[in-house]
């Protein structure tokens, strides 16, 4: 059952072929007997799960499930989900139970999605590797001497060693695309503002963005139905109407104006993932894709003005943990100060505390004009860079990370070159655009993304290139030989 798609899962389920109870059953069993390998949750919520499943089996009977109805799920520990642990991948939140659902995760209740648990992520999603997480690094299934990418590492590596079907991950940099990509799995982030962030734990609010995760790009779309949506209770919630991202999965590509950015495909990009992606595009061609030589000018600048702006608003969006209202409390603190000072010594760890450093630092009176007002001014010209692509072109391709997974531990210490594996995904983020990663072949038995970025809404686009590129290779169908 781990095998079938979520297309081919649904169908079986409508049949009664097996219920969702048995579905369940068998992944959660799975996940028992391999996660110890690979370590991609924090919690399993076997119990809810199974009540899920039984309402969901209820729902089925009764004629009135919709297409996902009593398939299981694997949330982002980043989500909060009503009475159980969401922890963010920190020890400042281990203690703390959301007392509500996140939207995305009351969509998908609503849906009749069945949770599995919540999956391991870099703490506070600060991460491209799920080094950082509290609960200790995920494994890449392919190698598990090697890191899964982040920070939805456990979510992208639970989906590629077929724990879960599917799951929901965040972006804020790279987040669902950089991990996908390193796993060999398709994660979609979408256009800032089509999924709701209400519930979300905040990163970098202007650029979080949470999206689907899963075997293809049917699947993906499937869950990008569920998910998308307008709601009042985000502010910056896109009023857009409801779309069936699977419509246009099956259009022709022919004639399709794909952009090849010279800036991606220059030094710093391993050869022999170079030489995938050449391969991938000439299957693009051979569908009838035409290419376009197009420039992105100031993506260089896209890695130093991300370690601006999203410092600036973590060091904001983090200062409410001060050990007064919730999450971890030091112990006999003297006075406030102290109440302040040691829980969050003792809450965050080295990474989070690095960014809210940095943060601070920007922000501050005097190096404000210096530095977050310029990282702005210059986030609007690599957003203006993609605008002018997009008059030429209808989609841009490259490599989403310029290597395959790298060894646990071998950047740990070297935080810059652990920013540079976001440098193909950051911009996208910067600009606010959805972009989609699918795999594209191996290196050395590790995954090759291939990243595929869309103007403003035009996820569906992007999943129909994708779609298209899947019915002509069977990268996507690939397992790691340890959870065949
Ligand atoms: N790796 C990037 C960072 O560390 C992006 C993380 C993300 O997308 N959440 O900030």
């Amino acid at each position: 059952m781990h095998n079938k798609t979520l297309a081919e899962l649904s169908h079986a389920l409508h049949q009664r072929e097996y219920s969702s109870v048995e579905l369940t059953r068998y992944f959660l069993e799975r996940i028992e007997r391999l996660d110890t390998q690979i370590n991609s949750f924090i919690s399993v919520t076997a119990e809810m799960a199974l009540a899920q499943a039984q309402a969901a089996d209820q729902r089925l009977q009764s004629g009135n499930a919709s297409p996902l109805t009593g398939i299981p799920i694997a949330h982002k520990d980043i989500f909060c989900t009503e009475g159980v642990k969401t922890s963010c991948g920190s020890k400042m939140l281990d203690n703390f139970i959301a007392p509500y659902n996140a939207t995305v995760v009351e969509k998908c209740h609503t849906a009749g999605l069945v949770m599995l648990g919540k999956t391991n992520m870099d703490e506070f999603a600060m991460g491209s590797s799920n080094e950082t997480s509290f609960y200790g690094p995920v494994k890449n299934p392919w190698d598990t001497q090697a890191v899964p990418g982040g920070s939805s590492g456990g979510a992208v590596a639970a989906v590629a060693a077929r724990l879960a079907p599917v799951a929901t991950g965040t972006d804020t940099g790279g987040s669902i695309r950089q991990p996908a990509a390193l796993c060999g799995i398709t994660g979609l982030k979408p256009t800032y503002g089509l999924v709701s962030r209400y519930g979300m734990i905040a990163f970098a609010s202007s650029l979080d963005q949470g999206g689907p995760i899963g075997d293809n790009a049917k699947d993906v779309a499937l869950l990008l139905n569920v998910i998308a949506g307008f709601d009042e209770r985000d502010s910056t919630s896109l009023n857009h109407p409801q779309e069936d991202y699977t419509a246009h999965l099956n259009d022709s590509i022919a004639g399709l104006k794909i952009g090849l950015p010279k800036e991606f495909f220059g030094e710093g990009l391993n050869a022999e993932v170079g030489k995938i992606v050449e391969a991938a595009i000439k299957e693009l061609e051979q569908a009838g894709a035409t290419l376009h030589e197009i420039e992105l000018p100031h993506t260089h600048l896209s890695v130093p003005v991300y370690y601006i702006i999203a410092p600036a608003e973590c060091s904001s969006n983090l200062s409410r943990y001060d050990g007064v209202r919730f999450g971890h409390r030091c112990e006999n603190p003297q006075d406030l100060l102290d109440l302040y000072k040691r829980s969050r010594a003792q809450g965050f760890g080295a990474e989070v505390k690095r960014r809210i450093m940095i943060g601070t630092y920007a922000l501050s009176a005097g190096y404000y004009d210096a530095y977050y007002l310029k990282a702005q001014q210059i986030r609007r010209l690599i957003s203006n860079d993609f605008t002018d692509a997009f008059k030429q072109v209808d989609v841009i391709l490259g490599p989403t990370s310029p290597t395959t997974a790298f060894k646990i531990g071998e950047k740990v210490n070297d935080p810059i070159s652990m920013y540079l594996s976001d440098i193909n995904t950051i911009s996208v983020n910067l600009a606010g655009l959805p972009g989609l990663s699918i795999p594209a072949g191996f290196v050395n038995q590790r995954p090759v993304g291939l990243q595929l970025i869309g103007n403003y809404l035009n996820e569906a686009r992007l999943l129909n290139v994708a779609h298209q590129y899947q019915q002509r290779t069977d990268w996507h169908r690939q397992n790691p030989p340890k959870f065949l």
